[in-house]
């Protein structure tokens, strides 16, 4: 017999809870939070939950999952599967900045070999997901509301067929793949609306696995708003459930800023940013050395107007010559120390904006890769630099290990693909935090 419980349906073992809420805005926490509105059909196996267009965003294994509730699968609108799982949450915390470690289903610099994507697991889940379906489509839908029929029919109507194709057509929309995405996303649990902006980058630097290997080209205003209008399109029911976008691909700091204006302002437009079910709206861009030490003071002015947070993050590999030598990667170390001050000063002189800086890590890297980054970070080094940018401490978030802090512009290291020794790579992270007056946290490639 179908039951009805409040705002819960039961069907046999099925337990529907249409209209869900979860939290308002992307909030750190230990324990598993979910966002923004949905619905959730739960067996005694697996919790199901689907984004307004009545697509699967997440799996959560109540059985096999050996820290349940604490590790899920979550699927993106590029349709990849990410594990998320929970290997203790100061450690995390500490290498991540979150309390959950993102594993991906294809090959990127994750360097937590304990900790990776369990194919076998995700194929357990997406077989449950089927027989889901296939249980629903036999469902009598006598006396059952309205509502959970029109939710039941578009659960089984995005089958895992029709949500490979529907990947396929967010990537024709952007005209590209998105090879990665820039560490501050993980503030919105990379959520975001993305609109590319340009192709290719400045350098082509011969380590990068993410590169397209293309000229940097600015897309047209024409090609930026058709985008724009097939996201809307695709994002579909869900959109209001976004308030972030990521302005692709590289080094979108590089192009005009008249054009950076108009994306955005057509994106709050046509995506209706003000009404969105999340608050505090972020933007995320990438930025090279180049384009920072070009970009002119009124394109901070024009961002810190916006109606969102904007984080920069630029690739700056390294402050030490050899090292940029051996990653081949054609630029100077005095260009990026100088780039770095840049970020220092930009973050200060804004409240919207915050530029953070990605380095590599490596256990093989020259000694003087690490010794520059700690003299960068160190406290002496900032104090002569700005006096203001050591704050104190006022807060239980700041670091506990100093007495003082910066309060924005985090370091990111992001592991070389391929090097096989964690512990010593792990120790490098470790030293430098330590001694680091920045937030400085793991980035590991995720792409869109
Ligand atoms: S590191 Fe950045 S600039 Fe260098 S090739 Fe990769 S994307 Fe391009």
């Amino acid at each position: 017999m179908n039951e009805k419980n409040d705002d819960i349906y039961i069907y046999g073992d099925i337990q529907i809870k249409a209209n869900k809420w979860g939290a308002n805005y992307y909030l750190k926490s230990s324990y598993p939070v979910r966002h923004g509105q949905y619905s959730q059909i739960e067996t005694p196996a697996y919790i199901f939950q689907f984004n307004l267009n009545g697509e699967i965003k997440l799996i959560q294994d109540k059985i096999n999952a050996p820290l349940y509730p604490g590790e899920w699968f979550k699927r993106s609108m590029a349709n990849d599967w990410t594990f998320y799982a929970s290997p203790g949450y100061g450690a995390t915390y500490h290498f991540m900045g979150e309390y959950y470690l993102p594993c991906f289903s294809y090959p990127t610099n994750a360097v937590f070999d304990d900790y990776i994507f369990n194919n076998e697991r995700l194929e357990q889940a997406l077989n449950a997901f089927k027989e889901l379906i296939d249980r629903l489509k036999r469902l009598s839908t006598k006396g059952m509301p309205v509502e959970i029929e029109s939710f039941l029919k578009s659960v089984t109507e995005n089958n895992l067929d029709r949500l490979k194709h529907k990947g396929e057509d967010f990537h024709s929309i952007l005209n590209s793949r998105i090879s990665v995405l820039p560490p501050d996303t993980r503030h919105t649990d990379y959520d975001v609306i993305p609109i590319i902006l340009s192709d290719g980058c400045l350098y082509n630097c011969g380590f990068c696995a993410v590169k397209s290997g293309q000229e940097f080209q600015v897309r047209s205003q024409q090609d930026i708003l058709k985008q724009i209008k097939g996201l809307k399109t695709f994002y579909g029911d869900d959109l209001p459930n976004y308030n972030s976008l990521f302005l692709g691909m590289h080094d979108a700091l590089n192009v005009e800023k008249e054009l950076i204006e108009y994306t955005i302002e057509t994106a709050v437009e046509t995506f209706d940013i003000e009404h969105s079910k999340m608050l505090y709206p972020k933007l995320f861009l990438f930025g090279s050395v180049d384009s920072l030490l070009d970009a002119d003071e009124s394109l901070f002015e024009t961002l810190n107007k916006m109606p969102f947070y904007t984080f920069i993050n630029i690739g700056m590999e390294s402050p030490d010559q050899e090292t940029l030598d051996k990653l081949r990667k054609p630029l100077s170390a005095d260009k990026v120390k100088k780039s770095f001050e840049k970020m220092l000063d930009i973050n200060l002189a804004f409240d919207y904006v915050e530029i953070t800086a990605n380095f590599v890590i490596g256990s093989d890297l020259p000694d003087g890769h690490f010794s520059s980054i700690a003299e960068l970070t160190k406290k002496e080094y900032l104090e002569s630099h700005n006096k203001d940018l050591i704050m104190a401490i006022t807060s239980m978030a700041a670091p506990k290990m100093h007495e003082n802090y910066v309060k924005k512009g985090n370091i990111y290291l992001s592991p070389l693909i391929g090097d096989k020794s964690l512990k010593k790579m792990l120790k490098r992270f470790d030293e430098l935090k330590k001694s680091g007056y920045l937030s400085m946290f793991m980035y590991l490639i995720q792409r869109l």
